[in-house]
């Protein structure tokens, strides 16, 4: 016997299935001139090694939090959930496959290399078996690496665990950078920042890294809904593409996010700066220029007065333009009617090019028109 099911109850059932949505929370950093700004995490966990989630739940964050690419980088010598997750060095990854192709996120064949100090901890991306790493000494496992045509670099130089009172370069460092094992060094690993591989990186002519070495879900890492982000590499890519990544790594064309914070080479931070920061207006007042200034993107703009501005020119000592918001500042003079255009000089702190260095910049104004400004004083 049939009985009919009431149109009422289908429609209860129907609107009571949960329907899980997703909202990709993008992170706005400029691209720069000739370039695309990816946003790639190349250090991450699951349970394939000591992480607390499945490889795909990794894919899943990083589409969430508005990334482009992500490595899920196992230990090879430390798999403490073996016996209840069994799968090779190159599982997560396989796993992670699908859904990262599926949803557009560029996953990374990756792995790392633990071992005590020196050298420490490595990441090999651009795997294709991590398998072949499992070796009895360092030295075969990253040679490994380096011939199957791996991207390596060195993390968290600054790991108190390991490298408890300074952050030392040790002599097998040199070593690796001499046989061609050394690529790159991570500037920022979560909240560790090591300020000493941003010198390294400049010096040995290698690329600036940051991660997040997530291992729990991000959501109990970083708080989100408040705004916060993991720590990340910023990749100025030809394409977005694991190809455009890797060319980007191999040029040395990567910065460090992390807390708000931009590390990298100088030249790069110029070029990002100057698509970060918009002069949204400039106009003449009896006694000053009012500026307008505007910031587009989701990092805030903290600028400070550097040494050798003109004499007679009164302004601010430190203001931070908002992410996504305005700042209005004054600029004091003599005569400004007299005046076709003035030149602050400035230091954006937290766009780091050295150690306890910030950007250096100049910015040139010049009044829109001739018209007096509202609020003509
Ligand atoms: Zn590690
Ligand atoms: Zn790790």
């Amino acid at each position: 016997m049939k009985r009919a099911i009431p149109a009422v109850l289908i429609l209860i059932v129907l609107t009571s299935i949960p329907l899980t949505a997703q909202v990709r929370d993008e992170f706005r950093v400029p691209d720069i001139p000739g370039f695309q700004t990816l946003k790639m995490d190349p250090h991450l966990h699951t349970v394939f090694s000591d992480g607390l989630v499945w490889p795909t739940v990794r894919v899943h964050e990083a589409w969430r939090e508005g990334l482009d690419a992500i490595a899920i980088t196992e230990h090879i010598e430390y798999r403490p959930f073996l016996q209840d997750v069994p799968g090779d060095h190159n599982r997560a990854y396989d796993i992670a496959r699908p859904v990262a192709d599926q949803m557009g996120i560029i996953l990374i064949h990756g792995s790392e290399v633990t071992r005590a100090m020196p050298p420490g901890h490595f990441n090999a991306l651009f795997l294709s078996d991590a398998n072949a790493l499992e070796q009895e000494d360092w030295r075969d496992a990253l040679r490994e690496a380096r011939d199957q045509g791996a991207f390596i670099f060195w993390n968290h130089p600054g790991w108190d665990r390991q490298q408890p009172d300074t952050t030392l370069w040790w002599e097998e460092h040199t070593w690796l950078l001499e046989n061609g094992m050394l690529h790159g060094i991570e500037v920022a690993n979560g909240w560790i920042y090591a300020p000493e591989a941003i010198q390294w990186c400049l010096e040995h002519g290698l690329s600036m890294i940051g991660s997040s070495d997530l291992h729990n879900p991000s959501s109990m890492d970083y708080d989100l809904g408040g705004g916060q982000r993991r720590s990340m590499t910023l990749v100025f890519a030809r394409e977005r593409s694991a190809e455009g990544i890797r060319e980007a790594l191999d040029e040395r064309r990567t910065a460090v996010y992390f807390k708000d914070n931009i590390a990298g080479p100088q030249e790069l931070l110029d070029a990002l700066f100057r698509e970060s920061l918009v002069v949204e207006s400039v106009t003449r007042h009896a006694n000053r220029f009012g500026v307008t200034l505007y910031n587009p993107t989701d990092i805030p703009l903290e600028l400070s007065k550097a040494a050798g501005n003109e004499a007679g020119l009164e302004f601010f000592r430190q203001v931070t333009v908002p992410a996504m918001g305005y700042r209005n500042i004054n600029v004091y003079m003599a005569d400004p009617s007299a005046r076709e255009s003035i030149e602050l000089r400035l230091q954006v702190d937290n766009f780091i090019v050295g150690p306890g260095k910030g950007l250096p910049v100049r910015m040139q104004l010049t009044p829109d028109d001739d018209q007096p400004g509202p609020g003509q004083d």
